[in-house]
């Protein structure tokens, strides 16, 4: 059974939670509004990955391991790292690798992770093959890796924002010394983070420089973000650690609620049936109408068997949040479960239009096509799903079902018709 299922969804390698996302966007709003960019362009992804790393691809695409953000201590260590992220964005540091990408035919997996993203992100099936196919034998280290300059210019920016933003920019020389102890060790023990932005001593040296500096006129601490940030952590533990070390591992000290949060996960994780529900509920006591209680409840609900109580938690939910779509493809999820599949078509269709693709959702949306007596757009959406995951093969058979089953011309059709090309284009292109 995979660990990371509904609400904490894993779409080739990176981590869809709506919670979380909405907490990292919050965040970085503050960041991306002191670098003069456009929000709506700026696109932050959790990488499924324990080791600590976060850095930037070209399209202002920012990814962040969930190991670095549940090893950082405050919000302002983690804002610092995304801020030097942006550095490198509006640095330009990303059209120099980019084009490097195809040279530095090395190493597997980042390719495809960075084209399901996109995929996700624009909803796009042709950037995401095109991607797919570049850079899927590509990248990683080559590919990542800054020059001193690139990180000197970042961290200079970096800070340069966060004082924009009224965040106190110390927390860039915290994060910076916890890197430091890495430099010590071997290789295969450091945290990528060391490797894609080398550090060295004179870079901690000329970010003191800066901080000193920069006095920022007034520090604003924002006691909402502290919250916000202990509840991402507390969930993203909760779901990728051991249910059992966890439990023995939790502060006793830290907030009842939060505790309570991670214990709620470690239960359902194990399972133990009961204490997730008694420790769900209390939350839902605390905060009767907080979406992402309700949300997690749904899921507890749903993964034991439970649908019809998912359905009305899920349902309270999307009530809580009806902009979060990854509540409501929770929702079609559950209603395909209790065979409620016109229900389910509904909202899944809104998701989908809405440019919400991932691996589960897209499964969940041609089951119930399928049922609902819509065969043609079943094999559709299923092509689509395995393109997004680079399964070319499996995506042709269903793009050509797909066009069998459609009506020529319609717009399911056409459709269709543009997987089949990119699909086969990328099939060509493998055999050589
Ligand atoms: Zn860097």
């Amino acid at each position: 059974m995979l660990i990371l299922t509904s609400s904490m969804s894993q779409a080739r390698g990176l981590l869809r939670d709506a919670e979380i996302e909405r907490t990292l966007r919050l965040m970085t709003l503050p960041l991306i509004k002191s670098a003069g960019l456009n929000e709506e362009n700026v696109h932050i992804y959790i990488v499924n990955d324990n080791s600590m790393n976060a850095f930037v691809t070209n399209g202002q695409n920012i990814f962040i391991n969930y190991g670095l953000i549940i090893r950082l201590k405050s919000v302002e260590q983690l804002q610092s790292v995304i801020a030097h992220e942006i550095g490198h964005i509006t640095g330009g540091h990303l059209g120099q690798r980019i084009s490097s990408i195809d040279k530095a035919r090395t190493t597997t997996g980042m390719g495809l992770l960075i084209s399901a993203a996109i995929g996700v992100a624009s909803g796009d099936v042709k950037t995401s093959l095109g991607l797919a196919a570049g850079t899927s034998s590509a990248v990683k280290r080559a590919f990542l890796s800054h020059t001193r300059a690139q990180e000197a210019s970042a961290d200079r920016l970096g800070i340069q924002f966060m004082v924009d933003a009224n965040i106190n920019p110390k927390a860039s020389l915290e994060v910076l010394n916890i890197f430091e102890n890495q430099n010590l060790l071997s290789a295969n023990r450091q945290d990528p983070y060391v490797l894609t932005h080398p550090l060295n001593s004179q870079r901690i040296s000329n970010i003191k420089a800066f901080i000193n500096n920069y006095i920022p006129k007034k520090i604003t601490k924002r006691n909402d973000l502290d919250y916000l940030y202990a509840r991402m952590r507390a969930k993203l533990i909760g779901f990728t650690g051991k249910p059992k070390s966890i439990l023995q591992n939790i502060d006793i000290n830290q907030d009842i609620e939060i505790a309570t949060y991670t214990r709620a996960i470690a239960y359902h994780q194990m399972p133990n049936i009961k204490l997730a529900q008694s420790e769900i509920n209390k939350l839902i006591k605390i905060k009767p109408r907080d979406p992402f209680y309700n949300e997690l409840k749904g899921q507890f609900m749903l993964e034991i068997g439970d649908a019809s109580s998912a359905v009305e938690a899920y349902k309270l939910a999307v009530e809580l949040a009806p902009n979060e779509l990854l509540i409501s493809s929770g929702l079609g999820r559950a209603l395909n479960s209790v065979g409620n599949h016109k229900s389910a078509l509904k909202v899944l269709k809104s998701v989908y239009h809405q440019d919400l693709k991932y691996g589960q959702m897209l499964y969940e949306l041609a089951r119930a096509y399928s049922h609902e007596n819509q065969p043609g757009w079943a094999s559709l959406i299923t092509a689509e799903r395995y393109a997004l995951y680079g399964n070319f093969p499996s995506s042709e058979i269903h793009a050509k079902r797909a066009l069998i089953l459609l009506v020529e011309g319609s717009v399911g059709w056409l459709k269709a018709e543009d997987i089949l090309i990119q699909v086969q284009k990328n099939l060509r292109k493998n055999k050589h």
